[in-house]
């Protein structure tokens, strides 16, 4: 079993109570590695603790107008998708700030309002941040839905009216969103085969979000909450780590070196294939190998880096059966973050 090096430490270091509501900067040893990188999360909806008009008219960023938000989709199980959205952000960013990054969300709780479309992206714009990455879950129906599943990133046509909208998203947001595809296809996750999602990406008018905002934007959609086998991976606190693990290793990847010509250069790498769902893991592999040679220092570190996180995957799965699924109750969400930042912290040790 797999739990050696990684394994032990980690679990044991996890609380077995759940840390205050701010766990961010009390942690000892705080990496530095996205030191004066800041991210901006939006995490999709809002609680329903609020008196807001969800239908009083906003800027679309197109010339018309579009509904300030919506309530978003409820899982097959009855899981709402703003708190999916919610925790998966939540792990994102215990994820970043261990490693040294700065973090600003959209929304402080999963219980309040959480702001219109417009006023998210305009929070976005005057974060600074140098990726913002909106976190959402799709549906397709209001029963079962065997046929559609899978994940896809939001982008906007182009050209948007706003010029500062248009360099954003034409430039950082698109290479963002393909580095995010491509860690989400490495953590064994599959492209949507509905809605025209082409590779991964659909590319979409009526969304506000993308149109309205100055900073680059990843707009994800982790599944459909209507397929049964997303919903179960939407609903499930290790599930929700696989999602975190994927879009953390796609912002480190933006960040680390946003030149995706790279990205894929690495070519088939061997040890960071998708494990199937239960599969064992004997040990821990460093893909050490999987960096091109290359004179550019800034992506040998990040392919290494990010060759490390995807390694984790399968050892994630591993822990989901046999371990972290013990520890962490589905609404412990501090005990999933803190073991996110120690599993992120050993393999930064690791290195
Ligand atoms: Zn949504």
């Amino acid at each position: 079993m797999c739990t050696g090096i990684i394994g032990v430490g980690v679990l044991v270091s996890a609380p077995a109570v759940a840390a205050p509501a701010t766990p961010s900067s009390t942690a000892s040893a705080v990496g530095t590695e996205l030191s004066g990188k800041t991210v901006f999360l939006d995490p999709g909806h809002q609680g329903g603790a609020h008196s807001e008009n969800l239908q009083r008219q906003v800027n679309d960023g197109r010339g018309g107008t579009k509904n300030c938000q919506t309530t978003g989709m409820t899982t097959l199980d009855g899981v709402p998708e703003h708190t999916i959205n919610w925790k998966v952000s939540e792990l994102v960013r215990s994820s970043l700030e261990s490693l040294g990054a700065t973090v600003k969300t959209s929304r402080a709780d999963d219980t309040g309002w959480g702001g219109c479309v417009d006023d998210r992206a305009r929070a976005a714009g005057e974060s600074g941040a140098d990726v913002a990455v909106s976190i959402h879950a799709d549906s397709t129906s209001t029963t079962t839905d065997a046929d559609k599943h899978g994940f896809h990133l939001i982008v906007p046509t182009l050209p948007i009216p706003s010029a500062a909208a248009d360099a954003a998203q034409s430039e950082g947001g698109r290479s963002a969103s393909t580095l995010m595809r491509d860690s989400y296809v490495r953590a064994g996750f599959e492209p949507a085969n509905y809605a025209g999602v082409e590779n991964g990406i659909q590319e979409r008018s009526d969304v506000a979000g993308p149109a309205l905002t100055t900073v680059p934007l990843v707009f994800v959609e982790m599944g459909n909450g209507s397929n049964p086998d997303d919903a179960a991976l939407l609903e499930s606190s290790d599930g929700q780590l696989k999602h975190a693990i994927a879009i953390s290793t796609g912002i480190i990847d933006y960040l680390l070196g946003s030149d995706t010509a790279e990205a894929s250069s690495a070519g088939p790498a061997t040890t960071t294939a998708a494990a199937p769902a239960g599969a064992k893991t004997t040990d821990i592999t460093v893909p050490t190998a999987t960096a091109p040679s290359t004179e550019r220092s800034a992506v040998e570190g990040r392919s290494a880096l990010s060759g490390l996180l995807e390694s984790v995957s399968p050892s994630v799965e591993s822990f989901g059966v046999d371990g972290l699924r013990g520890l962490v109750t589905p609404d412990n969400v501090s005990s999933v973050s803190t073991f996110a930042r120690g599993l992120l912290k050993q393999i930064l040790a690791d290195r």
